[in-house]
């Protein structure tokens, strides 16, 4: 579909947009929905994304459980990845047909973003919580009530999102663009953690307990930059088994050692300079 197959017909919200299918969650931890809603066309600075891929990110969990509470119904989501359908008045960064990622909303404009932490957005909680623009309109429609998207300034668990130019990042179009979506979260979070905050270097030791999206991220960004060893730890074999692929010098399951200390000093012994948890649980 090219951008002016759609867009003619005015949506409830009385602007002409699209008809997209979301997972909705209409009622805290209940299964999400799928429903059809009425994505309205994008506003000034934003734009319409055509999904192509979403990881699900425990935070997603969190706000369907109640822990992280959402106005409702909402659309959740937030490591999106699609291409760009349609563009908003005042959008020169991005154009019909790029590729791109989606990360959380920032305003680009306070002393936190231009200073380079745009995740310390002094807007960040109404351009990615509130299930707004921060004008209070909403994206999206169902009928004539209000859904409420822009969770993480997208909301991508849905064939279409709004984002803006600020959380939509262009990408090369030969990348398997419906993989890319956790680098919007996932992987920036982990590889951001190990890069930016240890500040590890060739040679250091880590552990990484969790081999999901995130613990995968800080695998590959330890072994960018040459870390040894690096060691993966998780339950699940086959993620133990992609983590060797990824370059992990060994893997423990727990569940498989009596005493598990002992088992990261036979590996690494004098010990390790680094440990990443992103298990994301209790013992
Ligand atoms: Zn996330
Ligand atoms: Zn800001």
């Amino acid at each position: 579909m090219s951008a002016t197959e759609y867009g003619t017909e005015p949506t409830a919200s009385g602007t002409a947009g699209v008809r997209a299918t979301a997972a909705l969650l209409e009622e805290v931890g209940a299964p999400l929905k799928l429903g059809e809603v009425d994505v309205c066309a994008p506003a000034e600075g934003e734009v319409l994304v055509r999904m192509r891929g979403v990881g699900i990110c425990h935070t997603d969990i969190s706000a369907r459980d109640g822990i992280f509470p959402v106005p409702l119904p909402a659309v959740l989501g937030h490591e999106g990845s699609g291409v760009v359908e349609a563009v908003g008045p005042g959008v020169e960064e991005l154009r019909v047909g790029d590729h791109v990622a989606l990360s959380f909303d920032h305003c680009g404009e306070c002393l936190q973003c231009s200073g380079g932490h745009p995740a310390y957005c002094d807007a960040f909680a109404p351009l990615n919580y509130f299930g707004t623009r921060l004008d209070g309109s909403v994206t999206m429609h169902r009928g004539e009530d209000e859904v409420y998207g822009n969770w993480f300034g997208q909301s991508s668990f849905a064939t279409h999102a709004i984002a803006s130019v600020h959380n939509a990042v262009k990408v090369p179009d030969h990348l398997p663009l419906e993989l890319l979506g956790p680098l919007g979260c996932g992987f920036q979070t982990a590889a951001g953690s190990v890069l930016n905050v240890m500040e590890a270097t060739a040679g250091e030791g880590i552990i990484i307990f969790g081999l999901g999206a995130v613990g995968l991220g800080a695998l590959m960004a330890a072994k960018a930059v040459g870390c040894d060893p690096i060691i993966g730890v998780d339950l699940n074999h086959e993620r133990l088994a992609i983590a060797t692929d990824l370059g992990a010098t060994h893997t423990i399951d727990p569940s498989e050692t009596d005493d598990f200390l002992w088992k990261v000093q036979e590996l690494a012994a004098p010990g390790l300079h680094y440990s990443f948890d992103a298990v994301g649980a209790g013992p």
